[in-house]
């Protein structure tokens, strides 16, 4: 059985950075969703900057159906039940009932109607009693955790809110192509869009890459002396600020003044590590790893212990791309024990990449064991 860990992150961030400003400056954004090879795309902004003017722009380039996404908590508090009772979405975009202001408002469907309608949705002195149901804008229920829980659009949109020091609720809508009338927005017409507006252009990926690459993912717990069959590790505990998750770094030695340390990454697998399964490679990994940092007298053996059902996994799980995540944590946790470059004793590209992303130079140990797919 493989163990696939894919990609890391490759944006830079800088995209992610200018849409933040553009909206910290009350402009909408344009967000890719590269979910599919399609990649429609969406106008987004920050809820509390809503404007008349802007909620016309949404309205004209959209399919004129505004949605604004808000975290649980505040669906909870303005009394936003989900729209149906059995959810059936098949992109899993958990809508709510529909609203309108309860005052100042004429019909509650032109631009003036629907800003203000968006403006009270993101205001924290709103109650429920503020708007009637249903209406003419769709509060959608972000996921708590934004793209780290689910790689949606609205998550992605209340995080670039949240990010621009906004409360994290968003305006967003799907853009109409003006190429195909009869179509959606994708692609390269996104950019085309975008620059004709003085626009900036992203895509979830975009977010996540950004969030993974800025974000602290773990904290140190705690640090044991802890004697093993392969020698004497120092084990240090680390907490997944995102998760939950608790993870372990065994290290040996001074790794070299935190430079070319052989590492092996390791994803917890009961049934391998504990029992030692044949059905997967884990217990022979972890314990050749063990072997060759001893002989070697320094490294370090990340033990990450993703939460949720234990055993061996195989690709990642989920909306989310879990490896990916798990991959960045690893860089965490060696940045945080002072590794400065890293020989990995497994070839894994996704690991690679992810610790070169982080700022970690990495190469393969000469002993390594087979490339994994
Ligand atoms: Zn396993």
């Amino acid at each position: 059985m493989t163990l696939h860990l894919p990609g890391g992150a490759t944006s830079t961030g800088t995209g992610v950075e200018r849409a933040v400003a553009a909206m910290v400056s009350g402009k909408p954004v344009v967000l890719a969703d590269d979910r599919t090879a399609r990649a429609n795309g969406f106008l987004v902004m920050a809820a509390e900057t809503v404007t008349t003017g802007s909620a016309a722009f949404f309205v004209r380039h959209s399919s004129g159906l505004l949605c604004v996404a808000l975290p649980g908590a505040e669906c909870d508090r303005l009394d936003l039940p989900a729209m149906t009772g059995a959810a059936n979405d098949p992109d899993g975009l958990a809508a709510c009932v529909t609203v309108d202001a309860a005052s100042g408002i004429s019909t509650g469907i032109s631009a003036h109607d629907r800003a203000r309608t968006v403006a009270l949705l993101a205001n924290p002195e709103s109650s429920e009693a503020d708007f009637i149901r249903p209406g003419h804008v769709i509060p959608v229920r972000a996921a708590e955790g934004g793209v780290f829980r689910r790689d949606g659009v609205a998550e992605a949109a209340a995080d670039l809110a949240r990010a621009a020091g906004r409360r994290p609720v968003a305006l967003f809508a799907a853009l109409d192509s003006a190429l195909t009338p009869t179509e959606l927005a994708h692609g390269a017409e996104l950019d085309a869009f975008a620059r004709a507006h003085g626009l900036v252009t992203v895509s979830i990926s975009d977010v996540i890459a950004h969030r993974l690459s800025t974000e602290p993912l773990v904290s140190r717990k705690v640090t044991a002396r802890l004697p093993l069959q392969a020698g004497v590790t120092r084990t240090v505990g680390y907490h997944g600020l995102v998760d939950g998750a608790e993870h372990l770094a065994l290290v040996v030695g001074r790794p070299r003044d935190g430079e070319d340390v052989p590492v092996h990454i390791h994803l917890e697998c009961l049934t391998g590590d504990v029992f030692g399964s044949l059905r997967c490679e884990c217990r022979y990994r972890l314990d050749r790893a063990l072997a060759t940092i001893t002989a070697e007298g320094t490294g370090v053996v990340v033990y990450l212990r993703p939460s949720g059902t234990a055993g061996h996994r195989g690709s990642a799980v989920g909306r989310f791309d879990t490896g990916r995540m798990l991959s960045s944590v690893a860089a965490h946790i060696l940045r945080d024990l002072g590794v400065r470059s890293v020989q990995l004793l497994t070839d894994n590209v996704g690991h690679r990449a992810a610790l070169q992303d982080r700022g970690l130079p990495t190469r393969i140990h000469g002993l390594a064991v087979a490339a994994i797919s």
